[in-house]
């Protein structure tokens, strides 16, 4: 499953190839189960804009669409009804395109002339001739479209301190079911909240209110410092992930926890334990983490 790592690096990854574009119109699959809006507010969002920027918000790849300006040659657009939707004030404010990958979900930039994948869920071709292909096997991704987008929670890489231990004053649950919680902080998935509380020194069932300012000041700059590692990782795979099905190139980052139950602690060589908490697999050093 994608993590912030893997979305910010996806979503740059877009963003330098499809910035700039034109999504002059939109297919969608018949599988309900991808569209988190109604199809037709789907394809009148999309259609006749242009992509101005592609960006991360929580684990979400959002793509910002303004208004196409109409081109100088008119002959070309005679007759495409969508140019005259386009002309409604509803049309013309910004708008955007949330994509969610969930499991399995992939945004492919394609030549229009490349097989269709099995599970592809929603193409929009481009002015460029190219076209974004949304391919999903699982369906647990969302495509979405909104004006004014925020993600729920505090963004990891942008919370201030205050705010940050403002986050956990007083909650009763484990510090890595905290970390989990979107509404909290949006986009730290299960791998980074276990190996940002490795480098913390906190294990992961204590009690979020448990946690003393230190620990939480090592938290709030354990956190950033993982994500920022795997998105450094990531930044060479972009092209991989994007223009064929391969993952390889993704979690690249050494895991000094997670995924490591009963091997030797990298730093005291006590072996790793493994705990499931609310339902996820947590892992550990017993000596390092108090
Ligand atoms: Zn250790």
């Amino acid at each position: 499953m994608p993590e912030l790592p893997e979305v910010e690096t996806i979503a740059r990854g877009l963003a330098a190839r499809v910035t700039g574009d034109v999504i002059e119109s939109v297919w969608l699959g018949s599988k309900p189960e991808p569209l988190k809006s109604p199809a037709p507010e789907i394809v009148r969002t999309l259609e006749s804009r242009r992509i101005a920027g592609v960006r991360r918000v929580g684990k979400h790849i959002v793509f910002d669409l303004e208004h196409a300006r109409r081109r100088s040659s008119p002959a070309r657009k005679k007759g495409r009804s969508k140019t005259m939707r386009a002309k409604t004030p509803a049309a013309q404010a910004p708008a955007q395109w949330i994509v969610h990958l969930g499991m399995t979900g992939r945004v492919l930039v394609c030549q229009p002339e490349e097989e269709i994948a099995k599970h592809t869920h929603a193409i929009a071709r481009l002015a460029s001739g190219r076209e974004l292909r949304f391919v999903d096997p699982r369906r647990f991704g969302r495509l979405s479209v909104t004006h004014g987008f925020a993600a729920p929670g505090s963004e990891p890489l942008e919370v201030e301190l205050g705010r940050f231990v403002d986050l956990f004053r007083g909650r009763k649950t484990p510090i890595k079911s905290a970390l989990l919680n979107q509404k909290l902080l949006s986009g730290v998935g299960n791998i980074y909240a276990d190996e940002s509380l490795f480098r913390a020194g906190i294990r992961p069932r204590r009690r979020a209110a448990s946690l003393t300012k230190e620990e939480l000041q090592r938290l709030y700059l354990s956190i950033p410092e993982v994500l920022k590692e795997a998105i450094a990782l990531g930044g060479s795979s972009v092209s991989d992930y994007v223009d064929s099905d391969g993952e390889e190139g993704f979690f690249q980052l050494q895991h000094r926890v997670y995924g490591r139950e009963g091997e030797p602690c990298l730093v005291c060589k006590t072996p790793i334990k493994r705990v499931v908490i609310a339902g996820r697999s947590s892992h550990y050093c017993p000596k390092c983490q108090k």
